[in-house]
């Protein structure tokens, strides 16, 4: 998961929520995801475990039936399916920029280009000895 982008966009990384604050900008504050109750800073403390932290809540958000979680009612275009649609396209954008993609295919097309050059050359030389 890309969280800086996530944040950027002020998306909950674990239910999608278009939320009205950036998740770890302000340290000081309360904040809970009023769509899936999750706390930043709290719940996510732990910053190795991050990603991991998101993948639990998320399965529980969607095993409790994808409930808003705030006291204040829900918004009129409350759409939960569309909020984890969001967060897969973005994952998946994420995933199409990612430089570390085809690596192992671009370090074998290296490798056997190298090959096939030392080879040119071995004729080469061969070409003028015998
Ligand atoms: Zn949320």
């Amino acid at each position: 998961m890309n969280l800086t982008r996530i944040f950027t966009e002020q998306l909950c990384p674990v239910c999608g929520y278009q939320l009205k604050f950036t998740p770890w900008a302000e340290q000081d504050k309360e904040r809970h995801c009023p769509c899936c109750g999750i706390h930043f800073g709290d719940d996510d403390a732990e910053e190795s475990k991050r990603d991991a932290t998101y993948l639990k809540w998320r399965e529980r958000w969607i095993g409790d039936g994808l409930r808003w979680w705030s006291k204040d009612p829900e918004p009129a275009d409350f759409n939960p399916s569309f909020q984890l649609a969001r967060l897969d396209f973005l994952s998946a954008e994420l995933a199409d920029q990612c430089p570390m993609k085809y690596r192992k295919l671009r370090i074998a097309w290296s490798v056997g280009c190298g090959i096939t050059a030392v080879m040119f050359c071995v004729l080469w030389v061969r070409s003028y000895w015998w």
